[in-house]
């Protein structure tokens, strides 16, 4: 992220929330669990780097994200842990990978084929087999197509296979039926696994919401994305996560203009909104350009200053937004998008739900010109 910043729009990340969100999930499982913190897409919003850093000193063995040059960004901060690239990465690319000493995921013959044209025999390519089991996604589908996937791996010289996995579609809805469903699947694929690839060192299945509600059936590692941030999965699950998760991100920025306008006067595009009585309008420097998405002008969206909620008034511009104030507040006065202030809070949930998305979504949004801020 961009750190050198000229406006008072900033997200603040608190290392220290998603440390903690670390040690107790590995604390919650009763196996031995090797714990991937999973950093793909900039840490969820949050910053890759720094997210990493945090989890791996926290006790995280590993780290997952979905594409090659998110891996190489990691090595270049100097991060040796193992990485784990979960999306698939073109054969060509394989030997940069394996230089960097950075897992694949594999699920395809011709792949393995492809790459150990372009493997030198100095750096051992490691592999994560991913097998799909009704994510409908990526990975290999039927048990005769892993038996023959295998016997393929056998012939190759420069590429050593480690790990094992499966990924999950509704492990955060409260019917387990389909997860239930895979997860029989995925037992049924190890089945084959066992009997036709040498050792596996790592098994996995769990997300955040696998491994905080079922975690005697995540195997070996884990892999925690959304909830190493401090945030649920879904709204559905909330009360069976085992834990008080500690959000990491919040949303902040400054009144940079306050007016007070007469009865009837029309503010923003398509002066959506008029005001009915003498009423206080501040700006706020951010906008949908800054991934605050005109959704939270449509739909109601609220903002903290000095403790109080008040309404986004108008829709929110590219760069700025208004709001609605019960009386004069001066320039420069903190105004939490996402966050706490005194004892009001906006959760990132709430923003979701807002909007009608998922937690996910929010801080992936914010956009890389709004500076991340590390407390
Ligand atoms: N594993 C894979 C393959 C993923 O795609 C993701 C994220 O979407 C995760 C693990 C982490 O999932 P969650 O963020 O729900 O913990």
């Amino acid at each position: 992220f961009k750190q050198t910043s000229y406006r008072d729009t900033w997200a603040e990340v608190n290392l220290n929330h998603i440390k903690s969100n670390v040690e107790k999930a590995k604390a919650h499982f009763k196996q031995k669990m090797h714990l991937m913190a999973v950093v793909k897409a900039d840490g969820y919003g949050h910053g890759a780097v720094k997210t990493a850093e945090a989890a791996l000193q926290a006790g995280a063995a590993f780290l997952g994200v979905a594409l090659l040059e998110e891996a190489i960004e990691l090595r270049e901060t100097g991060i040796e842990a193992p990485i784990l690239v979960l999306g698939r990465t073109r054969p060509e690319d394989s030997q940069l990978a394996a230089e960097q000493d950075i897992r694949l995921t594999v699920f395809q013959e011709s792949w393995l084929v492809e790459a150990e044209k372009h493997l030198s025999s100095k750096n051992k390519l490691h592999i994560h087999i991913k097998v799909d089991t009704g994510m409908g996604r990526i990975g290999i589908v039927s048990k005769e197509d892993l038996v023959s996937f295998a016997n393929v791996l056998k012939s190759c010289e420069k590429i050593e296979t480690e790990g094992l996995f499966t990924h999950f579609a509704t492990a955060d809805e409260k019917n387990s039926s389909y997860f239930q469903k895979q997860y029989h699947r995925f037992l049924n694929m190890l089945e084959a696994a066992a009997d036709n690839i040498g050792d596996l060192s790592y098994i996995h299945c769990g997300n955040s919401a696998a491994g905080l509600r079922f975690p005697d059936k995540c195997f070996n590692m884990f892999r925690f994305g959304i909830s190493m941030y401090g945030l649920t999965p879904s709204e559905e699950i909330l009360d069976e996560i085992p834990f008080p998760l500690k959000q990491a991100f919040s949303l902040h920025s400054r009144i940079v203009q306050i007016k007070k306008l007469l009865p009837g006067e029309s503010i923003s595009y398509g002066a959506t909104y008029t005001t009915i009585d003498e009423e206080w309008i501040a700006t706020i420097p951010i906008g949908y350009a800054d991934g605050w998405y005109r959704y939270h002008s449509t739909y109601g969206g609220e903002v903290l200053v000095n403790g109080q909620r008040a309404p986004i008034v108008g829709r929110i511009c590219m760069d700025q937004m208004m709001i609605k104030l019960p009386e004069y507040t001066p320039i420069g006065t903190k105004v939490s998008l996402i966050g706490e202030q005194d004892n009001e809070s906006i959760t990132v949930l709430e923003a979701a739900n807002r909007i009608h998305t998922i937690t996910y979504e929010i801080p992936c949004m914010i956009s890389k010109r709004v500076p991340r801020i590390y407390v």
